[in-house]
Formats: C-alpha cells, structure tokens, sequence
C-alpha cells in the first residue's frame, strides 16, 4: 500500500472510463470489480444500454460523464452541436466530459460551456507528468474547469516497454493522479490491439475470453490499482474539480454559465 498519513494519494487518485461503446458485457464485467471493492470512478459515455442504466443504481460510486464524439463520420452528429445536444440528452445529469479522440479547440470547449451544462473538461492528457492540478480556462462563454490526466491504457501500449504498474505510478505523482481505461481492454487485459481488433464492436463475452491476454495488460493494471485503492477514497472528476463538498466555484450549471 504506497500511501502513507502524510500523503494520503487516494484523496487524489480518480479512476476514469471512456466507454467508446464498449459491449455491455464488458461494462458489467469493470462495474463488477468497481462495486466489489467500493472504489469511485467517472464513467465518459458514447451511448446508452441496459448496463451502463445500471450503473445509474451507484451515485454513491459512479458519475455519470459523456464522451462527445466530433470527429468526421461521428454517430453522435453532424455538427458540434448536434453531437452535443445528443451527448447531453442520453446522460443529463452529465457535469463533465472528455471527447473522443480527445478533439478539442477553444472555439469548441466555449461552445461547451455556452450550450450545455458542462462545466468541467477532462480532455488533457499529459502522460506521467508528476505535477498535475486542476485549473481554470477562460473561454469567452465562461470559465472552464479542467482536469488533466496523467495514464490512459492504449498509450502505455505504444510505449516500447509498456509499465503496467499503475499503482507505482499513482504513488510518484505530486498533484492529481488520474487514469483513464477503456472497459474493453480492461476485459480483455490488452497488452497491444491485436485483440481488441480481433474481437470487434459486435465480439461475445465468449470471444472475449478466448482472446484475453495472459501476462501484464490493461486489466490486471486496472485491478491493481483497485487493489491499492480500496479503503482509500478514489475521488470522481467532480469531486477533484470542485472539492468534496462540490459548491462554492460556480462551474456546473447552466445558470452559472450564463451569468459568468
Ligand atoms: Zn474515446
């Protein structure tokens, strides 16, 4: 357990999920392992099904993001708007995101904060970096709340020595420790895409077990890192972006967003 009196990690730790309109088995199977151990996390939905309508059961647990798509060809809609009016609609009481393919400019995140209810931003990436924090984007609709994150699975899977310690890594990290996986490769236990792409958006639970990988991979990381955090308190973006208590900066609602 590498947290200690002096730097309780977890309280800065959160666990994110960017669906990308993983099967409902394999959203069952990360929900499974998050509800057994009690520990937190922030889902980035693509789509609604009878699983993630479960998820809905653990506000206590979940929260509940989207995960637009804006890149050519998206299901979501032809233009930014339409892609978030319909991002918006399946998952209303959203407060956060993080788009797909990590799109994004400053016209399009003020569109955000103009359009919608979103107020906090989870789309910076910043691989491994240690002093990660939470900051604020002016934007000319209001001010933007943004969450940067340090570990994302498919990433760690185009290095050449791929670390799948991730609780090592939660523990070096001076500010904000946050990971984002993806159910399916966490089924799968992807170590490189071979079997994600074998598998296919249509691929069986059944399938899916043949194809998983044995060794190190994206799943036994995940698992680690529940491992390590259960006891502790693994926070959700909201609560990182605007404290526990979630009041008092004004970023979230509509109405702010307005007035800002
Ligand atoms: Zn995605």
């Amino acid at each position: 357990m590498p947290s200690d009196a002096a730097r309780p990690w977890g309280v800065r730790t959160a666990l994110t999920l960017d669906v990308d309109w993983a099967p409902d088995h394999a959203i069952e199977h990360v929900a499974e392992l998050l509800i057994e151990r009690g520990v937190a996390a922030t889902w980035f939905l693509t789509h609604m099904s009878p699983a993630i309508e479960r998820l809905r059961r653990w506000p206590g647990l979940f929260e509940l993001g989207i995960h637009p798509n804006f890149l050519p060809g998206s299901t979501h809609g032809s233009t930014p708007e339409a892609v978030l009016a319909h991002c918006t609609a399946l998952v209303p009481e959203a407060q956060s995101m993080r788009s797909h393919g990590l799109v994004q400019s400053s016209r399009l995140l003020s569109l955000v904060r103009a359009s919608t209810a979103i107020g906090i931003d989870a789309s910076l990436f910043l691989p491994r970096a240690r002093h990660l924090q939470v900051i604020d984007y002016p934007l000319e609709s209001g001010m933007l709340r943004r969450v940067p994150y340090l570990w994302e699975d498919d990433a760690e899977m185009y290095r050449p020595l791929p670390d799948w310690g991730v609780a090592s890594i939660a523990a070096r990290a001076c500010g904000l420790a946050v990971f984002c996986f993806h159910p399916i490769h966490v089924l799968l236990n992807s170590a490189d895409m071979a079997a994600y792409r074998r598998l296919g958006v249509a691929g069986t639970a059944a399938q899916a077990r043949q194809l998983r990988h044995h060794g190190d991979g994206a799943g036994s990381a995940f698992i680690a890192l529940l491992d390590a955090l259960a006891g502790e308190r693994a926070a959700k973006i909201s609560e990182l972006a605007l404290g526990p208590a979630g009041a008092g900066f004004g970023v979230g609602t509509r109405s702010t967003a307005a007035a800002a």
